[in-house]
């Protein structure tokens, strides 16, 4: 049940009277990762939250042309779960991207073998998680975007 309508009655069958839902309001990717594995039964996607650790007010103002999203789990099996390049090469035939002069920025190894996988740059942000770390894979390595912005310039504009 993973159409549109199947999630809705999968989602309305949360509502039992006398048993309030929860609904935690998460902000990226790892965010709904701790969410869901402290049991978390739904999730909601705020606006403002969303805008903030962009960097942005609320308010539609967010400079993205597109939100491409996974929302499986390994066991699912999917092609778009990172470090498969699913979302990658589907991002390439929406906008007709040259994917070998594009970069993927992460800050775990899923991001970085995704984009290898799909023949982008890689910069891998470390921030220095207890995991593996792909820092001999990654084309730049460091502490935030804000360092990976020079060297992306670098490259596009020597
Ligand atoms: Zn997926």
């Amino acid at each position: 049940m993973t159409d549109q309508a199947g999630k809705a009655e999968q989602f309305q069958a949360l509502h039992i009277p006398g048993k309030p839902l929860i609904l935690f309001n998460i902000w990226d990717a790892g965010s709904a990762r701790a969410v869901t594995a402290a049991g978390a039964q739904a999730l909601a996607t705020g606006s403002w939250s969303v805008a903030h650790a962009n960097g942005y007010d609320d308010g539609e103002a967010l400079p993205l042309d597109a939100v491409l999203v996974c929302f499986h789990d390994d066991a699912d099996r999917c092609d778009c779960r990172k470090p498969l390049p699913g979302l990658l090469l589907q991002a390439r035939e929406a906008y007709g991207l040259d994917l070998t002069r594009s970069f993927m920025i992460g800050d775990r190894w899923r991001d970085i073998d995704a984009g290898l996988s799909a023949g982008c740059r890689t910069v891998f942000i470390d921030y220095q998680y207890d995991e593996p770390r792909p820092l001999e894979r990654a084309d730049f390595v460091c502490g935030s975007l804000k360092e990976a912005a020079p060297w992306i310039l670098r490259q596009t504009h020597p």
